[in-house]
């Protein structure tokens, strides 16, 4: 019987960066979970799984900061879907533009 295993987080951040020492990574709560929980759900698929991780994550923040920085295209980070991530991009663009005004 093959098993399917769900990629984590972790994985894809290995793809990204392969050094993984001594950073906020190394306290990721996903970590745990690996091949249990989807953290890439396809569209349509429920995230709430992966966000109750994410809440009791302890660098839930710096996840989160990571994927806005680096754009993450998809997947759970920080507890935001990629659309509530881009949703929340685009409000922040909105007030800056309001603030500069
Ligand atoms: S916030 Fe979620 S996705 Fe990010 S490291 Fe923590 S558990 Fe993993």
């Amino acid at each position: 019987m093959r098993m399917h295993v769900e990629p984590s987080i972790l994985d894809e951040l290995a793809i990204v960066d392969e050094d993984l020492s001594d950073d906020w990574r190394q306290r990721a709560e996903c970590a745990r979970y690996a091949g249990l929980v989807d953290f890439f759900p396809a569209r349509g698929e429920s995230a709430r799984e992966a966000k109750a991780i994410c809440a009791a994550c302890p660098v839930q923040r710096e996840c989160l900061d990571y994927a806005l920085q680096s754009k993450a295209a998809y997947g759970v980070w920080g507890g935001l879907t990629e659309r509530e991530r881009h949703r929340m991009n685009r409000d922040r663009r909105r007030t800056e533009r309001r603030v500069r005004l």
